[in-house]
């Protein structure tokens, strides 16, 4: 038995997160609007996404932003502290604490391949070398699709319901 592989994506029609197993085909449906998708078994490389069929992945550290924020306030806070009232050596130890720390953990957590374009969260895959770290000219260009797409929802909407 392998990790568990599963996608976390946000629904295509009504953008709710929701997580769905891929090791398998399957039917996938959103307890909110009960939109549905045909979700194929995803290859083990990943080479596309199969929530919209895209191509384009990146991968990342599966760390979560906040964590490595409160580790590293946490240190500067309590160094502060004892730089004033105790030794220095203190202060040290603690900053130095939290870098083995912080690098403890990146090495730990696994990597996370993500969906340029429907952002779809991939876990339990090894990420492949046909995954680049996220490229902000990519990342751009799919926001852009993005925004032209939300634009022309709104359009349509407003076209339907005048208000
Ligand atoms: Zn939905
Ligand atoms: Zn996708």
């Amino acid at each position: 038995m392998g990790l568990p592989v599963n996608v976390t994506l946000a629904c295509p029609s009504c953008d709710r997160p929701s997580k769905a197993p891929v090791d398998q085909p399957g039917d996938w449906q959103c307890y909110a609007c009960d939109h549905r998708l045909r979700l194929s078994a995803a290859d083990k490389s990943l080479p596309i996404c199969v929530v919209c069929g895209n191509h384009e992945l990146y991968k990342k550290k599966d760390f979560p932003q906040w964590l490595g924020g409160t580790i590293l306030l946490t240190a500067i806070l309590l160094s502060t502290i004892t730089y004033y009232s105790y030794e220095k050596w203190w202060s040290w130890s603690f900053l130095i604490g939290s870098a083995i720390i912080d690098g403890a953990m990146y090495l730990l957590v696994g990597d996370v391949v993500v969906c340029y374009r429907c952002e779809a969260h991939y876990r339990g895959f090894t990420a492949t070398d046909a995954h680049k770290p996220f490229e902000i000219a990519i990342g751009e260009r799919y926001r852009q699709e993005r925004m032209r797409k939300e634009q022309m929802k709104a359009d349509s909407a407003g076209k339907a319901s005048p208000s």
